[in-house]
């Protein structure tokens, strides 16, 4: 070929900067093909692709959702399935995807360009040119297996949804806002009966109808090497020319060249029922048509409103009817983007018997609020803060460009000129000079004088029961029909199609792509800087130690600063809980509620707690108090602020005034009560956290936080502390008092301060309004960080005598188990490596746990954990018609690896490496992140600066027989009776077969209920009081009894 002058065929289209965060769009268009290149370049060790496609389907078929499943199944040249996910592991990225009404996206996520570069044209080679088969619609999508039952990825994806009061509500609310000829007013996931008769056909048509260059764009987010990236795309272009019919003149964009939905010509309400045993309580949704998303004044006019309306416990919404009405518990809100987007109301945890009249009241309300002027200063604090909340969100969310591109891809104007909106927040000071009558007249025509829909959904034990018989009779019919012989056959019509899918990856196709390598990755630095007790950590030789010695007054308060070029100030106050008296550690979770939302005292006068909220709302961007778990420390507890430097100095009286002078408000505190008691029956269903709160109860000490927050202590504290605040307020009171002294002490405290150090005036003598306070005695010595495994009890320490438990739970359909044995115990073990990149190994997507049990139907998913600072191992099965059957393919597989009876494959090897180079990348992929991981690492694990990174280089070196030592030595016991100890949740009717499984495995068994796991720290219910509680318990366990007895039908047929 003679060498034409090479034409650019990617047209840059233009390239700006956003001015409120260190971001470079560059948007480019294929001349040849349509399609569309908008890259977001900034700085971090992650780059981020969302390939997204424009997708509109007029019916219910799911064509969309079961597309995006096989796409991964293999493309035109490489016809394997799992090629992708194991190529893309092998190049520290991992591949996800998901289907919206009106887009589907791929995603890649890769540490370093040099990987991305490598995935990228074998990805996009899937999307445009999947490799289709029936037999893979077969198993991704919809099949019946051999005893009559629907099955199939998709299809059991969708069962768990359709029947969910969300899904029942959302799809009811779309039906009578658009028309037939409308895309969103479909499930564009798929419904079963339709799913169950679905054709490949249709997907394969569907695929040609949307899935063409012209339609899609490539998002990416990351340091993009853009001529790199040009040239990858031109020629993957070239790669497919043969293949795809040229660009179609007259193609329609999907929504935008379609009819547009008609205005609401009447108010709607419906009633929709959804099945659930518990009727006592239901929820809402309204929804309005509001203006366009690509109008950048309106669509940010529509978020503050809705901030102002019901952004937090002071806005009018939520103060009225959560707050002091007490008709719901919560009110929340949000909008779809869209042509004509649509606004959301949604308030949950309404009285089944008041639905209507809460609907009413929300209506009532609204056009209350528009009849009155507004309260106009609070109003500019909403804008205020929702704009320092987008600088944040674009300083560090990884989505928050994705997003906002896919948006104008979908909706925007294809020459650039909305997408150039992301340059600026000029809509901001357009909203900054709105005067009342201009907010009240956009209220009134978008919201409270406009036609609504609103959907009531109402709880109904009757259609649980009628879905589920309904089922049954369903699958019987069928059974009955096909005979053995047609079950057999389709049992067969299976097998063959999994044969003819898990086709093995011949070594040399993968070896046609070398590992690439990790030069490409950029970590963000941070570096430390610290004052007062944190010197003794040691001081390094930078710049930000310079500015903070120069400032520093000598005060011994512990503070580790970490030095980024961030516009904000993230800081965070670390609390040991080590003084702190055991029956005092399950009132911290209400504590924590209370922390931020209860009066106190400043400046001498008292000050509610709305004006507290309101004014920390204007002093922050935002604020959260919980586990310092994030800190990796689970036994303390954080409180974090995030701010702009200017208002550090603030912020540290403001801490200073919460930590001291909150004032324990009775009424205040039984609210937090009865909201929190109101999530425990919801909580108490999920079998996964009831595996988790059991193997905790009986590893764990009482002292430990993790212990204490648990769902299972919480069910009978709260009850009886409920009772004793309406008897005696002032015991609850002093509670709260004694632990709030034992948690601010000088010694319990460390601080975190992540910012460009040199922006901020006084970072160390700023501290000083709070160090004056006379409860902090600082001649004490800073108190260690307690380890995980010190609050390990005898069980925990030695796990194995206990054996297992199998836990019937009426409210699951499947099972779910924890198993726990000891694992490494310390950071320096030299086997970490070798464990490490074991776990990764099996691990991995397409790996060897994934097809041994996600392959065979037996679990969703399993997982292990690895708890360094507990010296646990944990193995984890999820959501399993049979966990027992789970584990023990697990283990078997394990165990072959383990021997050597089985050989470990190299590319799974060098994945397993890879994964671990991912999620180091992943953990510090924004700047306050690994400002965080630096804190973690030297603060609170204690080891070396960079050790991170040194681990990576030593999981390199690992070799196969270091590996398979440590999945004999440190895994394989988590499978072993005497070693291990293993908790089931189950439906009751599997009870019977795990115990036995489990007992001939050679574990000690009992079954229990969750009530025995129940903890009251000795908190005793009053004597009087006495038969109440225990009719309470009985009134919850009857009502579990009585759903029982709906399966007894079950059991009869
Ligand atoms: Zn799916």
């Amino acid at each position: 070929m003679t060498s034409e002058p090479q034409r650019a065929r990617f047209r840059k289209v233009q390239g700006f900067s956003s001015d409120y965060a260190p971001t470079t769009i560059t948007q480019y268009v294929s001349e040849r093909s349509g399609m569309q290149v908008i890259v977001a370049n900034r700085k971090g060790p992650k780059i981020n692709g969302y390939f997204t496609l424009a997708t509109e389907i007029f019916d219910d078929s799911g064509a969309p959702h079961t597309l995006e499943h096989l796409i991964f199944m293999g493309s035109k040249s490489y016809k394997y399935k799992g090629l992708l996910d194991k190529l893309a592991g092998r190049a520290y990225s991992n591949t996800n995807a998901w289907t919206a009404v009106d887009h589907t996206a791929y995603t890649l996520e890769t540490a370093g360009w040099d990987g991305f570069a490598q995935i990228l044209p074998v990805y996009l080679e899937h999307v445009i040119l999947p490799n289709i088969t029936d037999e893979a619609c077969i198993t991704e999508v919809h099949h019946v297996d051999g005893n009559g039952n629907d099955a199939g990825v998709v299809y059991s994806e969708m069962q768990a949804l359709q029947y969910s009061s969300n899904e029942l509500m959302d799809l009811r609310a779309r039906r009578l806002l658009y028309p037939e000829n409308i895309g969103f007013r479909y499930e564009t996931g798929g419904m079963m009966e339709a799913l169950r008769v679905l054709s490949p056909d249709r997907i394969r048509e569907f695929h040609r109808a949307m899935y063409q260059p012209q339609n899609l764009a490539i998002i990416i987010t990351g340091a993009a090497d853009h001529d790199d990236l040009l040239r990858i795309l031109e020629d993957f272009e070239e790669s497919i020319k043969d293949d795809i019919p040229p660009p179609n003149p007259n193609f329609k964009r999907p929504f935008m060249d379609s009819p547009q939905p008609p205005p609401l010509e009447k108010t709607t309400v419906e009633t929709v029922e959804f099945p659930e045993e518990d009727e006592s309580t239901g929820e809402i949704v309204v929804a309005f048509f509001g203006p366009s998303c690509i109008d950048q004044v309106q669509g940010t006019a529509v978020n503050i409103l809705m901030t102002y309306l019901c952004g937090s416990s002071v806005s009018v919404i939520e103060n009225t009817m959560v707050e002091k009405e007490q008709l719901a518990s919560s009110v929340s809100y949000w909008w779809d983007s869209r042509p004509n987007t649509v606004i959301w109301f949604q308030p949950t945890g309404v009285a089944t018997e008041k639905l209507a009249f809460v609907e009413q009241r929300l209506i009532s309300l609204l056009k209350e609020v528009a009849s009155k002027p507004l309260d106009m200063d609070y109003i500019k604090e909403c804008l205020q803060r929702e704009k320092r909340q987008v600088k944040l969100q674009a300083e560090q969310s990884e989505q928050f460009y994705a997003t906002n591109i896919i948006t104008d891809y979908l909706f925007g104007k294809r020459d650039g000129s909305t997408l150039r909106d992301l340059e600026s927040l000029k809509e901001y000071d357009v909203l900054e000079a709105w005067n009342d009558e201009q907010w009240r007249d956009f209220l009134k025509k978008w919201i409270s004088d406009a036609h609504h829909v609103s959907i009531l959904g109402k709880p109904s034990m009757q259609l649980a029961t009628a879905l589920k018989a309904g089922e049954e009779a369903r699958i019987a019919k069928r059974k009955e029909e096909l005979g053995p012989d047609g079950l057999a056959k389709l049992q067969e019509k299976l097998e063959n199609a999994k044969t003819i899918n898990e086709k093995p990856i011949p070594p040399e196709v993968l070896d046609q792509w070398a590992v690439p390598g990790t030069e490409s990755i950029h970590f963000i630095e941070s570096a430390t800087a610290r004052s007062g007790n944190a010197r003794a950590l040691g001081v390094l030789d930078n710049a930000a130690q310079k500015t903070i010695d120069a400032a520093s007054t000598g005060s011994p308060l512990f503070i580790q600063f970490e030095d980024v070029p961030t516009n904000f100030v993230h800081l965070t106050l670390h609390l040991g809980m080590s003084e702190t008296a055991v029956k005092y550690k399950p009132l911290l979770t209400l504590f924590a509620d209370n922390f931020f939302n209860s009066p106190v005292m400043r400046d001498g006068k008292r000050l509610e707690f709305e004006e507290v909220v309101k004014q920390l709302e204007k002093d922050t961007v935002s604020y959260h108090i919980g586990s310092a778990s994030r800190l990796g420390d689970y036994e303390g507890v954080s409180i974090q602020f995030q701010v702009e430097p200017e208002k550090y100095k603030t912020i540290i009286s403001w801490l200073h005034t919460l930590m001291f002078d909150i004032i324990f408000d009775p009424v205040r505190i039984k609210a937090a009560i009865v909201k929190a008691l109101a999530d425990i029956p919801e909580l108490k269903r999920d079998g996964r956290m009831m595996a988790q709160e059991i193997d905790l109860a009986i590893h764990f000490k009482p002292e430990s936080y993790l212990s204490a927050k648990r769902t299972l202590v919480k069910a009978v504290y709260l009850r009886r502390l409920k009772k004793l605040i309406e008897k005696e307020p002032e015991t609850v009171v002093s509670w709260l008092e004694e632990l709030r002294k034992s948690l601010f002490t000088f010694q319990n405290m460390r601080v975190l301060v992540t910012a460009d150090v040199a922006k901020l005036s006084d970072p160390v003598a700023a501290w000083d309004t709070l160090m004056k306070n006379p409860a902090l005695d600082s001649s004490k010595e800073v108190l260690p960080i307690i380890s995980l495994s010190a609050m390990l009890n005898d069980e925990g320490r030695a796990p194995g005598s206990f054996g297992s438990v199998v836990i019937p739970m009426t409210t699951l359909d499947s099972s779910y188990s924890v198993s726990t044995a000891i694992g490494l115990q310390s950071y320096s073990d030299p086997r970490l490596p070798a464990f490490l990149v074991a776990l990764g190994y099996l691990e991995a997507v397409e790996g060897p746990l994934w097809n041994a049990v996600r392959g065979n139907g037996l679990a969703y998913g399993v997982s292990f954990s690895r708890e360094i600072d507990g010296g646990y191992i944990q193995f984890k099965v999820y959501r399993s018609p049979d966990a027992t059957k789970a584990i023990e393919a697990s283990r078997n597989t394990v165990a072959k690896l383990a021997s050597g009876e089985e050989p470990l494959d190299r590319h799974l090897v060098e994945g397993a490496v890879s994964s671990i180079v991912f999620g180091v990348a992943d953990e510090q992929s924004t700047m306050s992140a690994a400002a965080q991981q630096n804190y973690i690492i030297s603060v609170v694990r204690g080891l070396e600066p960079g050790w991170n990174r040194n681990v990576l280089a030593r999981v390199r070196k690992v070799t196969e027989d270091e590996i398979r030592d440590a999945m004999r030595d440190i895994i394989l016991p988590v499978f072993e009776p005497g070693k291990s100890n293993v908790v089931v949740t189950c439906a009751p009717i599997m009870e019977e077969n795990m115990v036995k499984t489990l007992s001939e495995r050679g574990y000690k068994t009992q079954v229990q209920t969750l009530s025995h796991f129940y903890d009251d720290y000795g908190l005793k219910a009053g004597e009087e009081d006495g038969d109440e509680e225990e009719d309470e318990d009985e009134d919850e366990d009857m009502s579990e009894g009585s759903f029982e007895s709906g399966s007894d039908d079950e059991d009869d047929e």
